[in-house]
């Protein structure tokens, strides 16, 4: 595997594994994954299940555009996102190419499909797995070379 490519799949599991750790950690406080906005006439976040308060704001409501959202990013959809993610990694896996063994050169096993019988030349991290990675704040410079590239967001910090 390319030192970049590998940095940057370690690099997107671990965030993907952060936000996984964060929903479950803030599903179990709450004793739900899934939260509701409470509809047309609602004034806080609350779970589905156990119907708590999980958000109230500082007269007793949130405006709708804050509750909506935070209800719609509640925790059983950042685990929905997750699994989508790993599955799309999965699906873009890197693939060694049979032509070029004992070089440090791999393809992306869903894009990099042969055609004419030689594997199209889509090197590994493919686009889709880097705009994964984008979607959890990486960049091009964030996975610098020699494995020193920075922690994903967030990474290290608290969960209380
Ligand atoms: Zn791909």
């Amino acid at each position: 595997m390319t030192a970049q490519g590998g940095d940057l799949l370690a690099w997107l599991e671990s965030a993907i594994t952060r936000a996984e750790d964060l929903a479950r950690a803030a599903a179990d406080k709450e004793q739900d994954a899934s939260w509701s906005d409470g509809g047309e006439y609602g004034e806080n976040v609350h779970t589905d299940g156990v119907a708590s308060a999980v958000v109230v704001g500082p007269w007793g409501y949130l405006p709708d555009a804050t509750r909506t959202y935070i209800a719609a990013n509640d925790p059983a959809s950042v685990l929905r996102r997750c699994t989508a993610d790993r599955k799309l990694l999965e699906l873009h896996a890197p693939m060694e190419d049979p032509d070029v063994v004992g070089r440090d050169h791999l393809h992306c096993q869903t894009c990099a499909a042969p055609v004419l019988g030689e594997l199209d030349n889509v090197a590994f991290p493919c686009s889709t797995v880097r705009a994964l990675a984008e979607g959890y704040g990486w960049t091009e410079e964030t996975s610098l070379p020699n494995g020193q590239g920075q922690s994903p967001p967030n990474e290290g910090e608290q969960v209380t």
